[in-house]
């Protein structure tokens, strides 16, 4: 069992889909990650919240486990987002976003932090995820990250420069396709792939997801759903699964990696089905072994 390191944002949302809407709930790449992965293993968090943020939000995180000695709070208000999605659940319409605290942030790593062997640069501004990636004191055995529309467009150089550095990648379709700029997805992953990261993992929503890993293909589908409600943090709660699932298991080979995505999906799966963490904050171990063993049974084919 090894630990984990989150860098990523923690958020105020405010998220509307056809089923319903919630104002600033909780919300944030690395808040889903570390609640998800908390299932796993043991996960540091490494952000900055404003003085709004509430007390009970950072009570839930630390009831679960997750360590937030590394969630700094600064002067000012905390990270904002404000998304929309029409009944194809898959895409959010990005309707404001407001870094406020983030914009100043300079994560500090402390002496442990700094060795610790598995790294997840959650979708931030890249050069953030940079940044702590150098003060790595100690190289991680896998370094993952995630990222979206907003810094590809916005800040394309630091990604590239970051991407260079990193194992593994984790994005949404449309993210793929823009940052190989290429429309077709198996092609898109290659040339991700040529920018540094052995492994591209595709998230595809209702879709599944795509492993792509020195040339070897693997895909799951999602977990088939009745009621999805809110697809925010369907991601980051899926690399939680992903990510939790290795360090735990301590190990990065290809089999591991397969298992890993079954993982992920089955974390996404409870996340879609109510808004913000409020699912997850309902869910049992036992009901993620219950659901990998429905996934195991929904993808098993005799030979
Ligand atoms: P996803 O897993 O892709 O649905 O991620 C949703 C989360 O990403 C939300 O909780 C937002 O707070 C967070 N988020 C949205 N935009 C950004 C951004 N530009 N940088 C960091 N986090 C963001």
């Amino acid at each position: 069992m090894a630990d984990l390191l989150v860098v990523g944002s923690v958020a105020l949302d405010s998220v509307e889909t056809p089923f319903g809407k919630v104002q600033e709930a909780l919300g944030g790449s690395a808040t889903y990650f570390s609640y998800s992965a908390s299932f796993f293993t043991a996960v540091h968090l490494l952000a900055t919240v404003g003085e709004d943020f509430p007390e009970a939000h950072l009570k839930l995180l630390a009831d679960r486990g997750v360590d937030i000695r590394g969630l700094q709070t600064s002067k000012g208000r905390t990270f904002r987002w404000t998304g929309q999605y029409s009944y194809d659940l898959n895409e959010a319409k990005t309707l404001d976003t407001q870094l406020n605290v983030f914009a100043e942030f300079r994560p500090v790593l402390n002496e442990g932090m700094g060795r610790t062997p598995y790294l997840f640069l959650a979708n931030i501004d890249p050069e953030l995820q940079l940044d702590v990636l150098r003060q790595m004191k100690a190289r991680p055995k896998l370094v993952a990250l995630d990222t979206m529309n907003f810094w590809i467009q916005g800040k394309r150089e630091a990604l590239r420069r970051v991407l260079a550095e990193v194992d593994v990648v984790t994005v949404n379709d449309g993210e793929a396709r823009q940052l190989a700029s290429e429309p077709n997805l198996i092609r898109a992953a290659r040339a991700i792939s040529a920018m540094g990261p052995k492994t591209v993992v595709v998230k595809r929503g209702e879709y599944g997801a795509l492993l792509s890993t020195e040339g070897q293909l693997f895909f799951v589908p999602a977990f088939p759903l009745e009621s999805v409600y809110d697809p925010t943090g369907a991601g980051d709660t899926f690399a939680g699964g992903f990510m939790g699932y290795l360090a735990a298991q301590d190990r990065i080979d290809a089999a591991a990696m397969r298992r890993a995505i079954v993982y992920g999906s089955v974390m996404a799966s409870f996340t879609v089905e109510d808004f913000s963490l409020k699912r997850l904050t309902r869910l049992d171990p036992d009901d993620v072994a219950a659901r990998y063993a429905a996934f195991h049974d929904l993808i098993r084919v005799e030979p």
